[in-house]
């Protein structure tokens, strides 16, 4: 025996956590996983407070425009009511049963599944603190040859007067009673997406963003087409604008703008970005490097300074995505304890990472934006269609959908694709193993389109809109 009680001890049962303990375990070695929330908490913010409910949510959202575009097509629909109780209610259920899953998941594996908060007491060890049924809390040690850190990131908001009486994503799921005037700060992936879901549900919401145009980082022709779209649906987006200060009043909480106006809302949400989580691990004790807001720094193996302690997903903030922290874990799980048997060792990769924001409608892309591809001073050719889906013709609505491909002149390869529209996500999903591939604009043009589809305007787009 090593003197270890474990060969790998993996701190936080996420997206990553989980992957890693999981894969680990099926090779052979001794694993233990560590998850602060015990079995609510097994499947990480992904499964608990991120990806899984607010996808849920985004179809809810979803279902109020279909009311309203089958009246287009004959159909006869009650005014259509929201129960908010029974939306939250179902959703907390099939959390509940996807906690389960991952547990039997872990525990079919071998994995030994520990509930309490980790903390590092030397390169070797674990603190870990269980709460007791009693109130009080238990202190376990335990002796591992690797520890594995994927404890994920947490919500950042800014400090100003008032700050006390906005919440985050963490509590918008269970917001009670439903808020009827909801303000979103931020202008990012969760901001965006709220603000579609609660104005789908009813509310009426308007979203705050410091910067000059909403997604910074997405494709600018992107942000402006679905900014426009958002508004279309009834959002306040209001651009260039900051909160200076919120208090609360009989009539709801004001939040006093910069611009000298204010928003009266029954709920604030703060989006303004999240901070990896490390309070409390213990990391400065041990001297484990760490960079910009506490990200764990780590090498090309996910190794830390501290040569037994590894790091993963959210924590290292690389891209804060769950396909990126699943990869992340089976890279250090191949390099650790070896590749599945006839595989060769996995390594993340974060070009080419397809992404998809679930507004209504929605944001997907893979690769390369105009601005970016300009920046490394390529001769470019431009392909965009914009226009009013199939669908639409007989909705009613005046949703419009964008497609645009951006191609390296010289190489004729696609260096970028981005859409706005519905199911943007898993079009793009397809687009991006073609790009991933290397994939020309001559070989989309030999691509057969599927008629009559939306995602067929990317393969009949023939004439650039600019070159140069
Ligand atoms: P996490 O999933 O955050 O898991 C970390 C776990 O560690 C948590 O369960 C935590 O309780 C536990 N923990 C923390 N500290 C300790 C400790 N000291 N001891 C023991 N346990 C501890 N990504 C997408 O790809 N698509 C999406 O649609 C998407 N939507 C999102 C929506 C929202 C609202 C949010 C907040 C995030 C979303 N994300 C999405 C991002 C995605 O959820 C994260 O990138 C992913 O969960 C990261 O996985 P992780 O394993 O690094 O951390
Ligand atoms: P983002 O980084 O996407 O956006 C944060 C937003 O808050 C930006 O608009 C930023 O503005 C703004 N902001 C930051 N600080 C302040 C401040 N002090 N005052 C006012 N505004 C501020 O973070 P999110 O919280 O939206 O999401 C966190 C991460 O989770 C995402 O980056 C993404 O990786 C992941 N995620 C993925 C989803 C998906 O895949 N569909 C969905 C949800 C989350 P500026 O741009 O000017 O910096």
């Amino acid at each position: 025996m090593s003197g270890f009680d474990f060969d790998l001890f993996v701190i936080g049962g996420g997206s990553g956590g989980v992957r890693a303990a999981r894969l680990a375990a099926q090779r052979g070695a001794r694993v233990a996983l560590a998850e602060a929330r015990g079995l609510e908490g097994l499947g990480g913010t992904c499964v608990t407070l991120g990806c899984i409910p607010k996808k849920l949510y985004h179809y809810a959202a979803h279902y109020a425009h279909g009311f309203d575009e089958a009246r287009g097509y004959g159909w006869h629909v009650d005014p259509p009511r929201l129960d908010w109780a029974t939306l939250k209610r179902r959703r907390a259920a099939e959390i509940a049963r996807l906690n389960g899953v991952y547990e039997r998941l872990l525990q079919g594996s071998g994995v030994t599944v520990l509930h309490g908060w980790a903390r590092l007491a030397d390169p070797h060890t674990v603190e870990l603190h269980t709460p007791r049924p009693d109130g009080s809390t238990g202190t376990q040690r335990w002796r591992a040859e690797r520890i594995l850190i994927a404890t994920g990131g947490t919500p950042h908001v800014p400090h100003f007067q008032g700050r006390e009486h906005v919440i985050t994503s963490d509590q918008v799921f269970d917001l009670e009673p439903f808020p009827q005037r909801l303000l979103v700060v931020g202008g990012g992936y969760i901001a965006c997406e709220f603000a579609s879901i609660f104005l789908g549900l009813g509310a009426r919401v308007t979203q705050l963003y410091r910067g000059e145009q909403i997604l910074r980082g997405f494709d600018d022709e992107v942000r402006h087409f679905l900014a426009d779209e958002m508004r279309k649906k009834g959002l306040d987006l209001r651009l260039a604008t900051s909160v200076v200060a919120v208090r609360r009043a009989a009539d709801g909480l004001h939040a006093v703008l910069d611009d000298g106006g204010h928003v009266v809302a029954d709920a604030i949400l703060y989006a303004t970005g999240r901070v990896p989580n490390v309070h409390g691990l213990g990391l400065e004790a041990l001297g484990v490097a760490q960079g910009a807001q506490g990200a764990i720094v780590v090498d090309d193996h996910f190794c830390t300074n501290v040569p037994s302690v590894y790091a993963v997903g959210d924590v290292v903030a690389r891209a804060a995505l769950t396909p990126v922290a699943l990869a992340e874990a089976m890279a250090v799980v191949d390099h650790l304890f070896g590749p599945a048997p006839g595989q060769s060792a996995r390594k993340a990769r974060y070009d080419l990472i397809p992404t998809a924001v679930f507004t209504l409608p929605s944001v997907g892309t893979v690769g390369l934006t105009e601005a970016q591809a300009r920046a490394e001073g390529r001769r470019l050719r431009i392909y965009r269609s914009a226009f009013k889906p199939l669908r639409h013709t007989l909705s009613g609505h005046d949703e419009r959908a964008l497609v645009k491909l951006v191609v390296d002149d010289a190489s004729d390869r696609v260096l970028g694709l981005h859409m706005v529209g519905p199911d943007a996500g898993e079009i793009v999903q397809g687009f991006a193993v073609a790009l991933r591939c290397g994939a020309t604009k001559a070989q989309f043009d030999a691509t057969l389109g599927i008629h009559p589809t939306l995602a067929e305007e990317f393969v009949t787009m023939r004439e650039p809109v600019t070159t140069g």
